[in-house]
């Protein structure tokens, strides 16, 4: 496994090995083939002998795939990468090659949302049990862990309220009982977070995200070492057949090739609005991994090497007022998902461990002017309050 500087990724990314089976075509040609043809039949039966390396069903192996696979596994530092048809699939394919009936779960409580229910509710029924823990204290981690626990999954930063784990602290936990550990690393990317670095086993990604950061295109990754991949490989990527399409993995390829210059600029406007915010008067609270004000900003600076521009704040205002001001923001649209080019809002409510109910604002800051987006959000405010029939700020 090789550490790839920040530099030395654009490079990665952006020069390719010559293959000259594509007549000098710059771009990786989509290979829109569900079968690959063999003149003779000793050729067949070797490509079967070999199987995960050969090119026999697209179900198994696609060139245009493979090669997305090839980039995002040297991001990683990864000796080997899937790609599948979503982050779900990359999730649920990395989780079930990690248990069996009668196993035991770990999983972070702020973890994304279908990842807990696949653990929590779905894989009951296979005889597997899984305990929530809150991530962000590592003693909570420890005391949860059980002799059948096979499995401690783990997603840093959280992607509602920004939460760190100790990576290298849950890693050394995990190989003195025997367990693996997951890690989704979708908010970081390959860019500003390796986990593998740490001790982690397998990481996974929605590539929906920032990798493929223009909003057209679902997929995910899951990335590790050669053994724990290639039964990966075997099992859950051919028999789930969750795959990547060639035509999606030429898209994400796209994407990939500005993946370092669009997550400077996502750090730095992301860290402008987030400091802005934070002297709001409308904002009680900002969470943000990179602000000196988070909890866990030291650990923050150990494991990641820079931040993406998701992030979240807590606001007394009452949460009608909150919605009343995203929805007349003229540069966040509403949506779920975010990575991509434009900027998005979300509003909701957090439950603490503690049972404190908090109205929460997530904000994911795109590629438009930070000084733009901060006076829309501060003109909507005044427009906001002005109209509103509830105390003025
Ligand atoms: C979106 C997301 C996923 C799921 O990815 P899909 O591509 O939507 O299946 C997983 N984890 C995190 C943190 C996400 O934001």
């Amino acid at each position: 496994m090789t550490k790839l500087t920040l530099e030395q990724m654009y490079t990665a990314i952006s020069h390719d090995e010559f293959d000259d089976r594509h007549y000098g075509a710059i771009q990786i040609p989509i290979y829109q083939n569900s079968l690959f043809a063999f003149d003779t039949y000793p050729q067949f039966e070797h490509a079967f002998e070999q199987e995960l390396g050969s090119h026999i069903y697209s179900r198994g192996n696609n060139p245009t795939v493979e090669f997305l696979e090839g980039k995002l596994a040297l991001l990683e530092g990864a000796d080997a990468a899937r790609c599948f048809a979503s982050g779900m699939a990359a999730i649920s394919a990395a989780i079930f090659s990690s248990v069996k009936a009668g196993d035991h779960i770990v999983c972070v409580s702020n973890a994304y949302g279908p990842a807990r229910h696949v653990m929590g509710e779905y894989l009951k029924r296979f005889g597997v049990e899984t305990t929530f823990v809150e991530g962000s204290r590592h003693e909570a981690v420890q005391a949860a862990v059980r002799p059948n626990t096979k499995l401690i999954y783990l997603e840093s930063p959280s992607s509602q309220m920004f939460e760190l784990i100790d990576l290298e602290a849950c890693a050394k936990l995990a190989k003195g009982i025997g367990a693996r550990t997951i890690i989704d690393n979708t908010w970081a990317t390959p860019i500003f977070q390796n986990p593998l670095e740490f001790g982690i086993d397998l990481v996974v990604h929605s590539i929906t995200k920032y990798i493929s950061g223009h909003s057209d295109a679902l997929g995910g990754v899951v990335m590790g070492a050669n053994e724990l991949m290639k039964p990966l490989s075997r099992d859950e990527y051919m028999l789930f057949g969750g795959i990547m399409t060639a035509h999606t993995a030429a898209l994400v390829l796209r994407g990939l090739r500005t993946l370092p210059v669009r997550m400077e600029r996502c750090q730095a406007s992301g860290l402008k609005v987030a400091s802005w915010l934070e002297t709001s008067p409308f904002v009680e609270r900002v969470y943000h991994p990179g602000l000196p004000s988070h909890p866990q900003h030291d650990l923050a600076k150990k494991q990641l090497k820079g931040y993406s521009s998701l992030f979240s704040f807590e606001s007394k205002q009452p949460i009608e007022r909150l919605k009343a001001w995203a929805s007349k923001l003229k540069l966040f649209k509403i949506a779920v998902s975010w990575g991509g080019y434009e900027s998005l809002v979300t509003v909701g409510r957090n439950t603490s461990v503690s049972g404190e109910v908090k109205s929460v604002v997530r904000i994911y800051v795109g590629l438009e002017s930070p000084d733009d987006l901060i006076r829309d959000m501060q003109d909507t405010w005044q427009e906001v309050t002005a109209t509103s029939s509830v105390d003025r700020v």
